[in-house]
């Protein structure tokens, strides 16, 4: 099933893509791979899919050290900032700066070791208390300091909608807030609506269970 959901996925962001006068090479497709077993994720990782995205730092590394320089890695779940070490010099890509004690702990850490992974800001766009994520009224600022203060690049924006909520504002939002502060990714859309995001401008969708089947 594995590979043939990825072909599926694939076309299914392309006739999205298409559907809205983007082209498909413009959507990067993020397996998340998060508490998958190995017999799941390996042949999605066959079929020739590169991106993969994990909630845990070290949930991803004992799965994914062995094949690391295979793959491009995505954090995608929250980041406590005593484990920014380990996370600077796993992944590829974060995608959950949100706060200013972690941008103090990234600027720290990728100065310490010369280099960086590419960052993104998470907005949390249905200011949702449960939910990680900077306030949508509070985002400018909490970027221009990542900037400014920190001196972070930041590549881009990523959001979680409300699971009970249409998608479509939440990810409006998302680019509005981006195109206001230069930021040109986003990261935006899941199994269930990331068609809908690339319609919206999804540049990376986060795709797990219709790929991998349900987490267990
Ligand atoms: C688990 C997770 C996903 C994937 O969710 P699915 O609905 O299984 O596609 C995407 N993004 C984040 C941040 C996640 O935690």
């Amino acid at each position: 099933m594995p590979a043939s959901a990825l072909d599926d996925i694939r076309a299914r962001i392309a006739s999205a893509a298409k559907a809205s006068g983007r082209d498909p090479a413009g959507v990067e497709l993020v397996a998340v791979s998060k508490t998958q077993p190995w017999e799941e994720v390996e042949p999605v990782l066959s079929a020739g899919q590169r991106i993969f995205g994990e909630n845990r730092v070290q949930e991803a590394m004992s799965r994914w050290t062995e094949r690391r320089a295979e793959i491009e890695l995505r954090l995608i779940g929250p980041l406590q900032s005593n484990k920014t070490r380990e996370a600077v010099d796993f992944f590829d890509v974060i995608e959950t700066v949100d706060r200013d004690k972690l941008a103090r702990a990234l600027a720290d850490e990728t100065q310490r070791v010369g280099k960086s992974p590419r960052l993104f800001v998470q907005v949390n766009t249905g200011e949702e208390e449960q939910k990680a994520g900077v306030i949508p009224t509070e985002a400018d600022a909490f970027i221009a300091r990542c900037r400014g203060e920190y001196g972070l690049t930041i590549e881009g924006l990523m959001c979680i909608p409300p699971a009970d909520a249409p998608p479509g504002p939440h990810f409006a939002l998302l680019r509005k807030i981006a195109q206001r502060n230069g930021l040109s990714k986003l990261s935006m859309g899941m199994s269930g609506d990331f068609e809908t995001a690339v319609r919206f401008g999804a540049t990376s969708v986060r795709v797990g269970s219709a790929l991998f089947g349900a987490r267990t």
